[in-house]
């Protein structure tokens, strides 16, 4: 029996793994640990059958080279596989200079992966060209924590907090869908009387929690926190000593609100005056607001001033670094947080520390042993990238590591048509995922249970999944694919095939730096069911609550900046006259390369979800065949009739393929965030459900 977590999302949630035989071979049995804080023996449906990959008939065992004649991909040793994509990788950087190679990571690699990603691409192939699919998760809220704060970590406080709170605001989350076990909190909060307000297009199961429901257009969360602003302004709601003394420019973001009346923000985003009336009067008279955002408020062109909006919102009530209140991102991908840390996102190395800062290139080379001259600057954002494959002056070849990016990239057809480009696209999966099966060469890596390594949940909480059992004959971990490629190339930094060894190198690399791990071991997440960062050396308990006493500014307060709504690249018209909006569903995880292959998770395909008046329009009812089309793809599915959406939207969920054909590539001008989550489309009905049956 082994205690580790879940390999989803970024709960982390606490689970004990009991090997066991039964018939058709070994078995994983998942069991909740009770213990755990954070999910208390909760687990979601995801969670519960997470052994399900383990012996899976689709599960890859040997590495795959596709002949350049035939097109076939067939077997071959792991020798043949990496000297061959050593060479060629030679080819490339000799013809064409070390950014003809990139590499794309994910942010469900452990942090000892993606830390080691980072430093062989910058050591090993000397690229700038590395980024992630976490630029799609997380970023924007990440560039407005670092903005107002001068730190990012998705949660400032522990998760439990949340049911402490007098009232929380949640922008743009599904959390009792995502993230199951998270909703107890909610519950609780409730319970003691306190108020939850939720604002998402969609009325969910999350929103059936609510004391108030705003359901504003697509990609007008932004003008929601102005208005709500504006009219806590007026009121006279705003906490004035706690403005003055920790915050500066927010007489700036005052005035910029002045013309945010009620009714304009109606108008908009179609909240009504009144309720948004009713929900400022709410916030303006509780002690402890809690304010948390998710991809439905930062997945736009315009995500980080919305993420600025509604801090500006609980910087205004005097809340950031009040107990059981504040600003908080709700973090998706199992290690989203970690995952951008670590060294993985184009413009950071470990610690979260900027590329272009000549003490934190000296710092990180002095660990890795190399001139600090040698290391490159920053590279391209994840989607600039990918579309930027094969392109002329782009890449040539691309190393994916725990990414499916055929089904995850926005405008998925342009970014499939990259990879299809390319010289070379080596993928390391435990399946044959959508881009695996574009690839040059497959590599079998190691899946969760079968390694141990770091994640950092989405509380900053450093935890550890411990291996519990043996991978099968022929899988290679990442680590070793990532140390085999860099001993071929001819490097010599050192790159330990041990985590707990790459971890305690991470840990100094990271030292000083804003996300620090100095203090952190694997000994002492075992002893304390995970650490808290920063914790700088041995002898720190880690740091649980940030900003109780200062901002990590360098005056120690946090910075109100000035936004304003400039909405969503692309608005409705005569061709494409709705909104589509994307999202999860409970029994799948983001691109759903694991769980649509798990049998007890299949019970459901893609869907586009629309009101019954929508419906009526077109000619459609529950369950037909419907097209929906964007300007960049069409995607054909059975309707899904519901009441609880707004009837100018229409929902797909993303993990299947075709709804990220449909996405738009409109990036944030500062987190270069696309634009997931809304643009003009157009449905029209296919055939009757009967039909479709028959046919
Ligand atoms: Fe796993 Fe997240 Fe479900 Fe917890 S909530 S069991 S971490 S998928």
């Amino acid at each position: 029996m082994t205690d580790t977590h879940c390999p989803y999302c970024s709960l982390q949630c606490g689970m004990t793994l009991a090997p066991r035989r039964a018939r058709g071979g070994a078995v994983l049995e998942v069991r909740a640990r009770p213990d755990f804080p954070v999910n208390e023996g909760a687990l979601c449906r995801k969670g519960w059958t997470a052994g399900g990959l383990r012996g899976h008939r689709e599960r890859l065992t040997t590495p795959l080279v596709r002949d350049r004649t035939t097109g076939e991909l067939s077997a071959v040793g792991w020798d043949e596989a990496l000297d061959l994509v050593a060479e060629r990788i030679t080819e490339l950087r000799t013809a064409s200079g070390d950014d003809s190679v990139a590499v794309f990571g994910g942010g469900g690699l452990t942090n000892e992966k993606a830390y080691l990603l980072g430093k062989f691409a910058r050591v090993a192939l000397g690229t700038s060209q590395i980024d992630y699919n976490g630029r799609w998760c997380m970023s924007s809220a990440a560039s407005a924590g670092n903005q107002a704060f001068g730190v990012d970590r998705g949660l400032p406080f522990p998760l439990s907090d949340v049911e402490q709170a007098d009232v929380v605001v949640l922008v743009g989350s599904n959390l009792a869908e995502t993230m199951p076990p998270a909703a107890r909190h909610l519950d609780r909060l409730r319970e003691r009387g306190g108020r939850l307000v939720v604002i998402d297009p969609r009325l969910t199961t999350t929103g059936e929690r609510a004391d108030h429901l705003l359901q504003p257009v697509p990609g007008t969360d932004l003008p929601v926190a102005l208005g709500l602003l504006h009219l806590l302004d007026a009121a006279g709601a705003l906490d004035e000593d706690y403005l003055a003394e920790r915050t500066t420019g927010f007489d700036d973001v005052r005035r910029s609100v002045a013309g945010w009346w009620p009714e304009r923000v109606e108008r908009v985003s179609g909240i009504a005056a009144d309720d948004l009336r009713e929900v400022a009067a709410l916030l303006a008279g509780s002690e402890r607001v809690m304010v948390l955002t998710a991809r439905g408020a930062e997945q736009h062109s315009q995500g980080t001033a919305t993420v600025l909006a509604w801090i500006n919102l609980a910087l205004g009530l005097g809340m950031c670094g009040k107990p059981f209140a504040g600003y908080g991102c709700l973090t998706g991908q199992g290690n989203g947080q970690g995952g951008r840390e670590h060294g993985q996102k184009s413009d950071q190395l470990p610690g979260y520390r900027m590329i272009d800062d000549p003490a934190a290139r000296a710092h990180v080379a002095g660990v890795w042993g190399v001139d600090p001259d040698s290391l490159p600057g920053p590279g391209r954002s994840a989607y600039e990238l990918l579309d930027a494959l094969g392109a002329d002056g782009g890449p040539r070849a691309l190393l994916v590591h725990g990414s499916n990016i055929v089904v995850s990239a926005p405008n998925a057809t342009q970014v499939t048509d990259r990879l299809e480009a390319l010289d070379l696209l080596v993928v390391a999966d435990i399946v044959m995922s959508e881009t695996a099966a574009l690839a040059d060469v497959v590599l079998p890596v190691t899946q969760w249970a079968e390694e141990s390594g770091t994640m950092t949940n989405l509380e900053g909480r450093v935890i550890l999944r411990e291996q519990a059992v043996a991978p099968p004959e022929g899988v290679r971990s990442d680590l070793d694919v990532i140390a085999g490629l860099a001993s071929r190339l001819g490097c010599e930094a050192s790159f330990p095939l041990d985590p707990e060894e790459a971890f305690a190198e991470l840990a100094l690399a990271s030292a000083g730096g804003r996300a620090d791990y100095a203090g952190i071991t694997y000994d002492r997440i075992r002893a304390e069911q995970g650490v808290f960062w920063p914790c700088p050396d041995a002898a720190h308990p880690g740091t649980p609550r940030l900003f109780a006493d200062a901002f990590a500014t360098a005056d120690g307060r946090a910075r109100a900046l000035v936004v304003d709504h400039a909405g969503a690249a692309e608005q409705p018209d005569a061709d494409y006259p709705v909104h589509l909006t994307t999202g999860r569903v409970l029994a799948q995880y983001q691109s759903g390369a694991q769980t649509r292959r798990i049998t007890d998770l299949v019970d459901e395909g893609i869907f586009v979800e629309l009101h019954p008046m929508l419906a009526g329009r077109i000619g459609a009812r529950d369950g037909d065949q419907v097209e929906v089309s964007t300007r960049r793809g069409a995607l054909k599915a059975p309707a899904r009739v519901v009441s609880t959406i707004r009837p100018d939207t229409i929902f797909v969920p993303f993990h299947w393929v075709g709804a990220n054909r449909l996405t738009n590539d409109a990036l944030d001008p500062m987190s270069r965030m696309p634009e997931f989550k809304v643009c003009a489309a157009a449905i029209r009905h296919v055939a009757s459900a009967q039909r479709v049956g028959a046919s």
